[in-house]
């Protein structure tokens, strides 16, 4: 009896220090991953870097009898005047930092130098316009302008320009697009960042030897005969977003001579530790049907900066 007693007594106490023993383990598990989570969390915090960047084309006022059929015609990627002030309003208000492309490459992805101070704390956005149309310069600038004023912070637009059509102005499908002139203007006061969108906007991809390098080389050279005395860095024109997004190999050995970084379409964010070429940089693109709010939210998932980045 007694030593069935003690067996029992044993057993019992084998389960109960197994049971400790266990749960001391997954306690212990759970310490490390606490632990581990909290490190992984805060590497990731501070070099993973999201950055949204907004891809528009033309932008239409819908008060205006001229930016509508039958006087122009619509297309999937207009935008109007009205859905772009109520996001860049949102973007003001909450001190978001409208990055140039080139603040692109020198803060995020070269990190030549350290986030200056007083963009910390703000969230980053780039938003691009695609074409170098008209609308933009007629109907999205003078909103910068009055935003930048108001919240007292400098707005930026970078444009993707097809210089080739510079001032171009034929009507029917073909969109008015702006002049040398009005890109310098823009710029002049601080809210333009003037880059290349090829010469004439052909498909790079389909482009080969000599055609393919003229496209690239004659795009960056005429922009800065345009505006290269008004630019002391040499920056214009050092990026290029791709027509119709298209990339490949044979396209993306030539940049480095012409460009430090390429824009794709490819509806995702910037992810800066991510990003693995510098001629891959993912871009969002706008249609006709998409909200201020969509815009919004998608701004809203931008990483916001710390001390570390
Ligand atoms: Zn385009």
């Amino acid at each position: 009896m007694k030593i069935e007693k003690f067996m029992e007594t044993g057993k019992l106490l084998q389960k109960f220090l197994f049971r400790l023993l266990r749960r001391a383990k997954s306690i212990y598990l759970l310490l490390v991953l606490i632990i581990a989570l909290g490190l992984s969390g805060w590497t990731v915090e501070s070099t993973s870097v999201r950055i949204p960047i907004i891809g528009f084309h033309d932008i239409i006022d819908i008060q205006n009898p001229a930016d509508l059929p039958p006087r122009r015609l619509a297309f999937e990627t207009d935008y109007t005047k009205q859905k772009l002030s109520v996001f860049l309003e949102y973007l003001f208000k909450q001190n978001y930092w409208f990055l140039s492309s080139q603040d692109l490459y020198v803060y995020f992805i070269k990190k030549s130098q350290p986030l200056p101070p007083q963009h910390l704390g703000q969230k980053p956005i780039m938003l691009s316009f695609d074409d170098g149309y008209e609308g933009v310069h007629k109907n999205a600038l003078p909103l910068l302008e009055k935003l930048s004023f108001i919240y007292k912070e400098k707005g930026k637009f970078v444009l993707f320009v097809n210089p080739l059509f510079l001032g171009v102005d034929i009507g029917g499908d073909f969109l008015a697009h702006t002049s040398c002139e009005e890109l310098r203007a823009g710029y002049q006061k601080g809210f333009y960042d003037v880059q290349s969108h090829g010469f004439s906007h052909k498909n790079l991809t389909k482009l080969s030897g000599k055609n393919l390098e003229f496209e690239i080389a004659k795009s960056k050279s005429a922009l800065r005969k345009c505006m290269g005395d008004l630019d002391n860095n040499k920056v214009i024109g050092a990026h290029i977003a791709y027509p119709y997004g298209a990339l490949n190999r044979k396209v993306e050995k030539i940049l480095p001579k012409y460009h430090l970084t390429g824009f794709l379409y490819n509806d995702g964010y910037l992810r800066v530790k991510r990003l693995r070429n510098n001629y891959r940089i993912s871009r969002m693109t706008v249609s006709k049907d998409t909200s201020p709010s969509e815009l919004i939210y998608i701004a809203q998932r931008a990483s916001t900066l710390k001390k570390k980045e």
